[in-house]
């Protein structure tokens, strides 16, 4: 089978359970582990930080962000369809108290002026305690629903910047930051740069088997550490799943590009069928979301080649490249699509 589902199915390679199996570890939670410490420290230099904290998941590394920014009954501002507005089972509400405004833009981008408009300005007439105090901005890069789409670096320095202007805190969800800077060659830290706070995930396209990184100023991270151990994040001997998320750093941000390429190249494909509907501007980096007729039909039929995929709704599909798919494979997936948008006259 073809697992085109996400880049979260990735299992570990042999050379990373070696230096997995090899990692000296301690108690995380004394931040005593050293392997853990040396990822923190590497990912921090990366983005351009003072400092990082380890953590199960990007949604615990968004949520901590969220909390720590913001107070009960507070709003953020968010992209249309944001992981953190859509697939993080309200925790804004739950763990933060907090409401989110999300700011449409069809591909996962908005502009400064929609923040501006976004955020009250109190008037002698409205005073401002008539209104929710609009207190953080989280953008996301690249943009999972809207495509895998990447922020063009100098807007996204403008909204951070009119944000801060605004007197609000910045986030940037960069769960697949590495691959905004593998498609642009632009350094994960120019991208990160103008954010207060940056998670990005190593157990997407990176290839880790766990965990996130919430990176930022040193006294930030120190005071996130404790909404870490509250949410349970405190993991002990983690070294020994931050030495796969290490070796994922060192080894696998590189070859992020070839599953851009298969990703072009199953979209380019796509694009020729017959019912089937993908706009190839979005398809930026290793993600395709295409339309057909019936979607959970069609994606059954490719699962019965060998081809499986998310159908989102009841036209729409996701196939997400990663580490775990050669060019032989996606040659594979190509005839499988083809195959199932046209099948051949006889009905064979
Ligand atoms: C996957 C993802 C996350 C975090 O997901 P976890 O499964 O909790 O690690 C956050 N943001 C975006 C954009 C994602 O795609």
């Amino acid at each position: 089978m073809i697992d085109l589902r996400s880049d979260t199915i990735t299992r570990p390679t042999d050379a990373m359970r070696r230096a997995m199996a090899d990692a000296p570890v301690g108690d995380d939670v004394y931040h005593d582990d050293p392997t853990v410490n040396r990822l923190e420290e590497r990912v921090a230099e990366l983005l351009g930080k003072d400092a990082a904290v380890y953590v199960p998941t990007g949604t615990m590394s968004n949520q901590i962000a969220v909390r720590f920014h913001t107070e009960p009954g507070d709003t953020i501002l968010t992209s249309t369809d944001a992981h953190i507005a859509i697939h993080e089972i309200g925790a804004p509400a739950a763990l933060s108290g907090v409401t989110i405004h999300e700011l449409p833009g069809a591909d996962g981008t908005f502009t400064s002026a929609q923040v501006r408009a976004a955020v009250p300005q109190p008037s002698p007439s409205l005073p401002y305690w008539l209104f929710p105090p609009v207190t953080l901005l989280a953008a996301e890069n690249t943009h999972n629903a809207a495509g895998g789409t990447i922020w063009p670096l100098e807007r996204l320095v403008e909204v951070a910047n009119t944000a801060h202007a605004l007197g609000l805190a910045t986030h940037l969800d960069g769960a697949r930051l590495w691959n905004a800077t593998a498609a642009t060659g632009i350094p994960e830290a120019d991208y990160a740069r103008v954010f207060d706070t940056t998670s990005v995930c190593f157990s997407k396209g990176l290839g880790a088997p766990v965990g996130s990184a919430l990176v930022g100023d040193r006294d930030v991270i120190d005071a996130t550490r404790r909404f870490k151990q509250m949410y349970g994040g405190g993991m002990r001997q983690a070294g020994i799943v931050a030495a796969g998320a290490l070796y994922a750093l060192d080894h696998h941000r590189e070859r992020l590009v070839e599953d851009h390429d298969h990703a072009r190249r199953f979209a380019e494909a796509l694009a020729d069928l017959p019912g089937v509907e993908v706009d190839l501007d979005r398809v930026q980096t290793n993600m395709v979301y295409f339309t057909v007729a019936d979607g959970e039909g069609f994606a059954a039929r490719c699962r019965r080649d060998g081809l499986d995929m998310i159908a989102l709704g009841p036209t729409q599909i996701r196939a997400v490249f990663h580490l775990g798919v050669s060019d032989a494979d996606t040659d594979r997936a190509i005839d499988i699509v083809r195959r199932v948008a046209s099948p051949p006259a006889d009905g064979s």
